[in-house]
């Protein structure tokens, strides 16, 4: 009886396990049938991680910077061409180094209205629009635009001008039209490293923001810059600030330029663009307390512009390479190399052209070389 008992437990045990594993192996078969067609990529792409993570991952991006693109009227007059104006012809002899580094910023001083709300000049600008297409077509990939002439033609020029950056794709920073757009952050990617990019002022030439519309433009605040800074840390590999800052056509930076740039780096910025002294003030590296190195440009004086003499006519591009490797012990960002390239504004033969500084003898300017040896050494000997 018990045998019996156990007998016809075992069958139905038996019979159990095989309707149990019939089950098993039809799911099986029909869940490989019902796979998605992504299983293929899905499991090229864990192959991938894990060999990016075996050897480890090590890419590298160049940033540069130029300074301000202020823009007077003997500037505009010398671009216009029938019923338009043609910038291109003043960035063409500089176009070919402008166009090296992986991402190229620019200071737009004056706001880019355009004709119909009035060309104006010093002191308060309004320049053709056609200056943002010579821009781009020149090798520039983002403006700076939180400066003391963001407001010269009121909330409107301001917001006429991003208008006209947002129609030609032209990434911007520093100045919004809305409290959304304030709020995003401006972030670029080149060769797998993400760069945010910030933009503060210290004013507006006494012109007040509009009530209630802080957005409009960024003002030099600690706290809004570190609250920035930290949302930027989280989202990017590299934190680069542009500050307008420092007294207009002094060579050297001053001790709040020192003191709010140490600041800033303190924070978690890498590099920080300087502009707004007309004139070129030292590049520099700057330790943070966690031990980071970051590189300091405090000023990148006049890119083009109507302004000349005492250094205002010269200018330049200062780049540094950006290197990310990522292994298991983490992520690691490093500086190096960085480097000036000297310019000069030309306007012998009744054209306003962007110059390299070292040939710039056929250009209008004596002793080219010397020039060129004494502005190297003005801008790099901090870094040695
Ligand atoms: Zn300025």
């Amino acid at each position: 009886m018990k045998h019996n008992k156990l007998l016809l437990g075992g069958m139905i045990l038996a019979h159990i396990l095989f309707f149990l594993s019939f089950f098993l192996l039809f799911n099986m078969y029909k869940n490989k049938a019902s796979e998605p067609l992504s299983e293929k990529p899905s499991q090229l792409q864990a192959e991938k991680h894990l060999a990016i993570r075996a050897k480890g991952l090590n890419v590298q991006t160049t940033l540069a910077a130029i300074g301000d693109i202020l823009i007077h009227d003997r500037v505009y007059e010398n671009a216009k061409i029938k019923s338009s104006y043609d910038f291109h012809p003043m960035f063409q002899m500089i176009q070919s180094s402008l166009k090296k580094p992986d991402i190229l910023l620019a200071n737009q001083e004056t706001i880019l209205g355009g004709v119909k709300l009035g060309l104006s000049s010093y002191p308060c600008f309004n320049s053709p629009q056609q200056v943002g297409n010579a821009l781009i077509d020149s090798g520039v990939d983002i403006v700076s635009t939180a400066n003391n002439h963001a407001l010269d033609r009121g909330e409107k020029g301001l917001i006429t001008s991003i208008n006209y950056l947002n129609k030609l794709n032209l990434p911007h920073v520093g100045t919004y039209t809305s409290q959304k757009s304030h709020d995003t952050l401006q972030i670029l990617s080149s060769n797998g490293i993400k760069i945010a990019y910030l933009s503060y002022t210290y004013g507006t030439n006494g012109i007040p923001i509009p009530k209630g519309k802080d957005f409009l433009v960024n003002l030099i605040d600690k706290t809004k810059m570190k609250e920035e800074i930290q949302r930027a840390k989280k989202k990017a590999d590299v934190v680069v600030m542009s500050v307008h800052w420092g007294i207009e056509y002094q060579r050297f930076p001053n001790k709040e330029q020192k003191q709010l740039a140490s600041f800033l780096v303190n924070q978690g910025v890498d590099i920080i663009f300087g502009h707004h002294p007309h004139v070129l003030q030292p590049m520099a590296w700057i330790k943070a307390k966690d031990g980071r190195k970051a590189l300091v440009v405090y000023s990148l004086g006049n890119f083009l512009s109507g302004q000349d003499r005492d250094y205002k006519d010269i200018g330049g591009m200062a780049s540094v390479q950006i290197t990310k490797k990522v292994s298991q012990e983490g992520k690691i960002i490093s500086l190096n190399s960085p480097t000036f390239l000297p310019t000069y504004v030309s306007h012998s033969h009744d054209q306003y052209r962007v110059v390299p500084l070292k040939n710039a003898g056929p250009y209008g300017l004596m002793n080219a070389s010397e020039k060129y040896n004494e502005i190297m050494n003005h801008m790099t000997h901090h870094l040695k």
